[in-house]
Order: structure tokens, then sequence, then C-alpha cells
């Protein structure tokens, strides 16, 4: 890819402004900062990002590895505290753009709305091939409710289409 192309400094980028901004901090600890999905697929959906430009999950060291288990631990239970009504009703009445309050008007239809999650899908899009599109480390914790889908089995094996089930 050219530079005039390239979406982004190589060292600095949308991730890295976020992690100032207290309105959207929900967690942070010396390393990483999570923050709400503001194109939230299921409630609760967050990410937990380093505050450094980190590129890819294998450039961490063993200690950035502790404080990322730290950090997507405190999440979760962060995330299981959340009155999800009240999140995407403020995130839809003042989106950020058009398609993000699209996005948050699906949550106040979701099943899982006003429920505790019953299951997490955590995932990295480690690399453009894997889908990445901001070149900052970010994990996604995508909670996951009984019934969100007819047939969960299978899970992060869907990237691929057609080739989740192997029943
Ligand atoms: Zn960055």
């Amino acid at each position: 890819m050219s530079p005039e192309t390239k979406p982004e400094k190589k060292d600095s980028c949308f991730f890295c402004e976020a992690g100032k901004d207290p309105e959207k901090v929900i967690y942070e600890n010396e390393l990483f900062y999570a923050q709400l999905d503001r194109f939230p697929i299921t409630p609760g959906h967050t990410e937990v990002i380093p505050k450094k430009h980190i590129d890819s999950l294998l450039d961490l060291t063993p200690e950035e590895w502790t404080l990322l288990q730290v950090a997507i631990t405190e999440t979760v239970h962060l995330i299981e505290a959340l009155d999800f009504k009240k999140i995407y009703t403020e995130f839809a009445d003042k989106p950020i753009n058009e398609k993000s309050a699209w996005f948050c008007q699906q949550m106040l239809k979701h099943p899982g709305i006003n429920k505790k999650p019953d299951g997490y899908n955590f995932g990295n899009n480690d690399g453009e091939a894997a889908g990445r599109t901001i070149h900052h480390l970010h994990i996604h914790i995508i909670p996951r409710f009984n019934g969100d889908v007819e047939d969960p089995r299978g899970g992060i094996r869907h990237i691929i289409p057609g080739m989740g089930n192997y029943k």
C-alpha cells in the first residue's frame, strides 16, 4: 500500500486518541483501556485496547499479556453491571453518525437488552487478511445471549462463510 492510500500514520491513530477521552473509557489500567463499540453487534460489545500504538497481539511482552488478561477480566465484570438499555438509548439519541445510530437502535430491539450475557466471543483481527481496518491492536469482547442466533455452535468458525458447522 502506498503512503498516500495508507489510512493512518504509523505512530498514532483513532484508538490512540480515544484512550485519552474519559467520556469513552469504561475501564483502564497502566497499559490498556476499554471502550464500548459505537457500532455494536450485541449489547455490551466492547474493545480492550493498548494505550500505546501496538499493532499486533504478537508484539506484546509477557508483562503486557498479564495486563491484557487483567483488563479483559475486569472489563467483563463491568459489562455484566451495565444498563444496556440506558446506554444504547443515549448512544442512539446522540449518535456519532447515522450508521452508529442504526447499530445502537438495533441493540434496543435485541433480546439481550435487559439481560446479563450468557457467554462471550473474544476476538482480534490480526492483520488486514484477518479483517483488521484500524492498525492498532483491539480485542473485541462480544457478549452472547442464549437464543441471540438460531444456532450459535461453531462461533468464530463462521468468519469463513460456510465453514462454521463441522457436525
Ligand atoms: Zn494507535
